[in-house]
């Protein structure tokens, strides 16, 4: 447990399931008060908003496309509004589109960028602006992906969407480090969620992926939020513009496994 936590604000974009959701909770274990922002999946939200309320925590649901800014502004509102104030802010919302790159639709393109890449700079503003105006020392964690750093064919969009944002963590991190507003990338491996449930589903492709982890093995929403917790915490108050990989070692070209190469 990290004591410090007790009673601070976070949001947490698309908490509705996977990653966003194992996070979101973990906090609100915490004892933070949580928005848990979702885009389509209302009921997966406001589950695990009832259960924090029946266990005494405090959290709401609130409805936004991180795409939107007017929707993000809606989200900074919330958490003033219900509780008082905000200090972290968390750009979990992320999606992919598999295709050959030269078929890759210009409309898909955009869809992914849009919400990976887009999404958290605009609520990495609408936190920077609360942050700046009401004197606070925030903390911004940013869900980005080994994909920052390991190529990943067919899924272009996604790979430069997960290049930007590490960009992104690591320029906002220098430009406000002198405010103590402190910016970190949490890079997750392969993670059993919902955007893999497909590709899981079937233990052939489950397993090609297991062996792609020097672990041998796929990762749990809940070793994410670990992390996050962490970063969220004074604990880590001396970090900055850093990416943790929470991958079982898949950054470390497991191709070159047992003396090949
Ligand atoms: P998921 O599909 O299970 O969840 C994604 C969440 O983002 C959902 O709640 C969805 O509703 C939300 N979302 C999508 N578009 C949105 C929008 N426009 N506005 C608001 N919310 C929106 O995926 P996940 O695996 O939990 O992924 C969460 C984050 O972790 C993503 O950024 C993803 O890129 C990253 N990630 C996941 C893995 C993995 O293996 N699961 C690996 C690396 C990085």
């Amino acid at each position: 447990m990290y004591t410090d936590l007790k009673g601070k604000v976070a949001v947490v974009t698309g908490a509705s399931k996977g990653i966003g959701n194992a996070v979101a909770i973990r906090l609100a274990e915490e004892n933070m008060k949580l928005v848990f922002n979702y885009n389509s999946d209302e009921a997966g939200a406001q589950k695990a908003v009832d259960e924090i309320k029946k266990q005494g925590g405090d959290a709401v649901a609130v409805q936004a496309n991180v795409a939107k800014e007017e929707d993000i502004q809606k989200l900074v509102d919330t958490a003033v509004e219900h509780f008082g104030t905000l200090d972290l802010w968390i750009n979990n919302a992320g999606m992919e589109k598999e295709a050959p790159t030269h078929k890759l639709s210009l409309d898909d393109w955009n869809k992914v960028i849009n919400v990976n890449l887009t999404g958290t700079f605009l609520g990495t503003k609408a936190a920077l602006n609360y942050f700046l105006d009401n004197d606070k020392q925030g903390n911004i964690i940013n869900m980005s992906s080994v994909h920052q750093q390991i190529s990943w064919p067919h899924f272009a969009d996604y790979s430069a969407s997960k290049g930007g944002s590490k960009l992104l963590t690591e320029t906002v991190a220098k430009e406000y480090a002198d405010k103590n507003i402190r910016v970190n990338a949490i890079a997750p491996g392969a993670i059993n969620t919902p955007i893999n449930a497909k590709k899981f589903a079937d233990p052939e492709t489950y397993q090609e992926t297991a062996d792609l982890v020097p672990m041998k093995r796929i990762g749990k929403p809940g070793e994410v939020a670990s992390a996050a917790a962490w970063l969220a915490s004074d604990e880590s108050s001396y970090v900055t513009g850093d990416t943790i990989f929470v991958d079982g070692g898949m950054k470390l070209y497991p191709a070159f496994n047992n003396g090949r190469g």
